[in-house]
């Protein structure tokens, strides 16, 4: 079912264990993940950048193939369908078109818009039963050409948006976006731990999944950490398992070369990296 990831993330904060975000680009990708969180018993929450939405023609697409999805394959977990990165137009546009959950980044405003912009989505997702994710602290990295440099939040700008009533907070501790670079120094702990200390109770969302070490996951779940983005992840998982069927020839043989037949593995391997994912961030059979 569609819900607000407001409930998924205070039982994940309190049983200390994270909720996956996975990032969907089309039919194939939304069904691998559905699928794998409902044989999984797990609560999951389908992230929709806003390039994303744009590739899939728009917002009310994604929101009305989503709900369509839950229903037909018969999902019965938690699911919440969430705008990542959304810009403040964005963030309305989702709003109207019927997602359960927003991510309003003002992490580019001077903390005083972003703090005002933050205020008024509050207000209306409070209105609405939506959950809403804000940032504070760029994450590094690239996603959708906006280039982030990765700086750590400042936990005092933390406690500020947090008091706002949000439902969850994106803080740079280091994170950054896409694959992470040979010489990279790693998560900042102490910035989690100051950040955690300032915000309480509120959920903390960790950026950039893709290839974190499994104990600094595992660190992060235990300072507070109760949502991870996986983007890039599944996007390698889906290319190589798509690049290997290609190079063996198999779409030349018989009717390989079918859609169905020739995204399938694929999106197999999606599944396979979603369930790793679930598993390592302890949000199976939690659903
Ligand atoms: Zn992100």
């Amino acid at each position: 079912m569609l819900v607000s990831a407001k409930e998924m993330l205070a039982k994940a904060r309190d049983g200390k264990y994270a909720v996956g975000q996975f990032n969907i680009n089309n039919l194939e990708w939304t069904k691998s993940v559905l699928l794998t969180a409902e044989e999984l018993k797990s609560p999951v929450i389908l992230g929709v950048s806003e390039g994303a939405g744009k590739y899939m023609t728009g917002f009310k697409t994604v929101a009305a193939m989503v709900k369509a999805m839950i229903e037909e394959l018969g999902i019965t977990v938690p699911v919440a369908l969430h705008l990542d990165h959304g810009s403040y137009e964005g963030c309305y546009k989702c709003i109207e078109a019927g997602f359960s959950s927003i991510m309003f980044d003002g992490s580019h405003y001077p903390i005083d818009e972003n703090v005002a912009k933050t205020q008024e989505l509050v207000k209306i997702c409070e209105e609405k039963g939506l959950s809403l994710e804000a940032e504070v602290g760029s994450i590094g990295g690239e996603e959708d050409g906006v280039v982030g440099l990765g700086e750590c939040a400042d936990p005092a700008e933390c406690k500020m948006v947090a008091d706002l009533g949000v439902t969850m907070l994106a803080a740079g501790i280091g994170n950054i976006h896409g694959k992470y670079p040979e010489n990279w120094p790693g998560l900042r702990f102490d910035v989690l731990e100051a950040i955690k200390k300032e915000v309480g109770d509120m959920p903390l969302v960790l950026h950039g999944g893709t290839g974190i070490p499994e104990d600094m996951i595992k660190k992060a779940i235990s300072l507070g950490v109760a949502k991870i983005n996986v983007n890039t992840e599944c996007q390698l998982s889906f290319a190589e398992a798509t690049r290997k069927y290609i190079e063996a020839g198999k779409d030349l043989e018989g009717k390989g070369f079918d859609p169905r037949k020739l995204l399938a593995p694929g999106a197999e391997a999606i599944k396979q990296t979603v369930k790793e994912k679930m598993e390592l961030f302890g949000s199976v059979g939690k659903a």
